[in-house]
């Protein structure tokens, strides 16, 4: 008991996306005092409205080697999945450059090594978070398919499959009109091969599924605070004392920055500069559907996933390169529109919602998870793709850092220092 008391931290964690919620949870299951601040709604920020899949099998990132073949024909190409918003091109040029120095084999390989055990246990990670919570029913088992037009396209995206069973995933394939739409009677004639993932998993509603774990980490005794953090204070010793708001100041002697895409500014403040831009991404939300399918899918030429959630069928997906400051676009929208209207030609709804948010991405797609320096702060933030995947993982092994144990994990590839080296 003695122990554990001396063990006890006052930890404030900023940030209350999906990654905050779940570090939040685990430190307050190990006893610790813990403050989770966010600046809106719990839930509210990537983590509300991204498509909902528990991604074990997105290993192999955005920077494959493919991608020099096949981001200037997206360029051109108004009906590709990747947009950019070219006005904040000249600031973003250099975390670009390192981006696309990821973009090699042997590169893809190494992140491919990393990304595995951060993600293969996904569905596990989750439950082992709600089980016996009011909140377990928002996490359903399911299957996922690859959606392709025809065996030729499944054919062309053979390395992403081959990264994929370097993580032990292979995929059962269905070609044929017939045979696709007897599994997934939604989709029309223009796509004719699927490849099937089993044993995976999705949300109904990741946004209030977020939002309903800080209410029981409030029900464990937790604090959650609506302010906005401004600054961390260290003393002379370094090690940090509190943390500042636009409401007040929290004193604490551990904080953890998990704020998504503004944790940039906020690591700013303790003098890092971390090198991470905006994917923006999209969601249609099509309400009232006549038709959804069986299983999450995954739009392997649109770049988008389809889910069937509480309030609709959501189509989510595309990459904008941009400012996280700036307001949304119509043209990525407009083209979620055209794909899902050409992939579920017999589907009819009563009306839509849309929705943009930020992917917080690092050139080497990996996230920052871990202690920075010795002072007391803790990092987890940058899942780019994978954030509502990963979060509740991320959590655990932060959460025993914190405590003083020895995450059974290699986690030196998310070394947060990696890119002050
Ligand atoms: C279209 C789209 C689809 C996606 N699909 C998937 C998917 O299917 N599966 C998957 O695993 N991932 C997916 N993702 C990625 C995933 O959504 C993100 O990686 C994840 O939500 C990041 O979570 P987070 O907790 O790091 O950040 P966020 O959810 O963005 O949370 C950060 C929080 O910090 C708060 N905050 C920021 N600054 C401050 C401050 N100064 N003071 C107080 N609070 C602050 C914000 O208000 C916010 O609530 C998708 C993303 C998009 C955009």
């Amino acid at each position: 008991m003695a122990t554990l008391l001396m063990m006890t931290k006052a930890v404030v964690v900023v940030g209350a996306g999906i990654v905050g919620v779940s570090t939040a949870i685990w430190l307050r299951r190990a006893g610790h005092d813990v403050t989770l601040i966010d600046k809106g709604a719990p839930g509210m920020g990537a983590s509300y409205g991204n498509s909902g899949l528990l991604a074990q099998w997105a290993v192999d990132p955005v920077t494959s080697p493919q991608l020099w073949r096949d981001a200037p024909r997206y360029l051109m190409d108004r009906n590709s999945p990747l947009f950019v918003k070219w006005g904040h091109v000249p600031r973003m040029l250099p975390w670009l450059a390192r981006f696309m120095r990821n973009a090699t084999d042997k590169r893809t390989r190494r992140i491919v090594g990393s990304l595995s055990p951060l993600l293969r246990d996904a569905v596990d990670q989750h439950r082992s978070l709600i089980q016996g919570t009011p909140v377990e029913n928002w996490v359903r088992d399911s299957k996922i398919s690859f959606v392709y037009r025809d065996h030729a396209s499944f054919t062309a995206d053979a390395y992403s499959w081959q990264m994929k069973a370097l993580a032990g995933m292979t995929p059962t394939v269905i070609t044929g009109r017939a045979a696709v739409q007897q599994i997934e009677p939604i989709l029309g004639a223009d796509h004719q091969c699927i490849a099937v993932l089993e044993g995976q998993g999705h949300v109904t509603d990741p946004g209030q599924y977020v939002a309903s774990l800080a209410q029981y980490f409030e029900a464990l005794g937790g604090r959650v605070v609506r302010a906005e953090v401004r600054d961390l204070q260290k003393g002379s010793d370094g090690q940090i004392t509190c943390v500042e708001t636009d409401q007040d100041r929290f004193d604490c002697d551990t904080a953890v920055i998990t704020a998504g895409i503004w944790s940039k500014e906020l690591t700013r403040k303790l003098g890092l500069r971390i090198p991470m831009e905006a994917e923006r991404g999209y969601h249609v939300i099509f309400e009232n559907p006549s038709q959804t399918p069986r299983n999450p899918m995954l739009m392997v030429d649109g770049k988008f996933g389809v889910n069937a959630m509480d309030m609709g069928l959501r189509c989510s997906g595309v990459v904008e390169l941009g400012d996280h400051h700036a307001g949304p676009s119509a043209a990525p929208i407009a083209l979620l529109k055209r794909h899902s209207a050409t992939a579920f030609p017999r589907m009819t709804f009563s009306g839509t919602q849309e929705w943009m948010g930020f992917r917080p991405s690092t050139p080497d797609s990996m996230p920052l998870i871990g202690p920075l320096g010795s002072g007391g702060v803790f990092v987890g933030f940058g899942h780019q793709h994978v954030g509502l995947t990963a979060g509740p993982k991320t959590g655990r092994v932060l959460a025993q850092m914190i405590g003083g144990q020895h995450p059974n994990m290699d986690l030196s590839a998310f070394d947060p220092a990696r890119f002050n080296r």
